[in-house]
């Protein structure tokens, strides 16, 4: 099967079956949802939801939050993953939505980047489900049903998958292909045993063709942290450029004496 026949085949099937998939996690302003989708990096969003209620009561706007703490937040999150760095994020977030932003969340992926804790993926679910913007969030999910269905191809970073997906699918339908790429992922095209017996794609899925076929696709492991070890290095790197130089000048100074 052609790989834009695949395509065809995708977004007909969701869009009569599934055309108002929207995200699971419980928010009724931008800056509720931009907490929200915060917390649930590397966290289930019933998990989020259970939590939510009680924070946003008692930070019902980014102005309150940005007067608080992390140790304040922290106790409000401790039940999902990474509380300590999340509080330092949430409120990071907070002074800077209100320093440079008025309390208003930003629109472009750029601006709301400045932020802490949010990354490309964060930016793009807020600016897609806010603003409606043909911004596609790539996150475990939706890399691995993209994969298997065979919407992309040698896509191994989740910045490689976004991009082939954005080109193929037409700009009114991208917001809405998050959404149903993370459910399918997330209720059948799950990680460890897909459950091909029960799902609707298997007409038009890759992994499923080579599995009839007995071969098996190699599927590429979703890993964010590629960047983030780069950066690291980048800065090692710089640190022993500053420790060589200061030895080098420590060195003359010996020297002249
Ligand atoms: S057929 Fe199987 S591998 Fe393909 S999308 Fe469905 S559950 Fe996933």
């Amino acid at each position: 099967m052609l790989r834009k026949d695949r395509y065809k085949a995708f977004i007909e099937y969701f869009s009569t079956h599934q055309p108002d998939a929207k995200t699971e996690l419980n928010y009724s302003t931008p800056y509720e949802l931009l907490v929200a989708v915060i917390l649930s990096a590397q966290c289930t969003d019933k998990r989020i939801n259970q939590i939510t209620p009680a924070l946003f009561e008692r930070f019902p706007d980014p102005y309150i939050l940005a007067a608080s703490t992390p140790e304040e937040v922290f106790t409000y999150i401790k039940s999902v993953s990474y509380p300590n760095n999340k509080a330092n994020h949430l409120v990071g977030m907070a002074k800077v939505l209100t320093s440079q932003f008025n309390g208003e969340v930003p629109a472009a992926i750029e601006d709301l980047q400045k932020m802490p804790g949010v990354g490309r993926k964060t930016a793009n679910v807020i600016s897609s489900i806010v603003y409606e913007a043909p911004a596609l969030a790539v996150d475990t999910h939706v890399f691995r049903v993209a994969n298997r269905i065979g919407l992309v191809q040698n896509a191994k970073t989740p910045l490689a998958v976004e991009k082939q997906l954005v080109k193929f699918i037409p700009n009114k339908m991208i917001r809405h292909a998050h959404h149903w790429l993370i459910l399918h992922g997330r209720y059948i095209c799950v990680a460890r045993r897909p459950k091909c017996e029960i799902c609707p794609l298997t007409h038009f899925c890759q992994y499923y063709e080579y599995q009839q076929k007995g071969k098996m696709l190699t599927e590429p492991a979703y890993n964010v942290q590629k960047k983030e070890k780069i950066k690291v290095s980048n800065k090692a790197i710089k640190i022993g450029q500053a420790l060589k130089k200061y030895a080098v000048k420590e060195e003359d100074r010996f020297l002249k004496k």
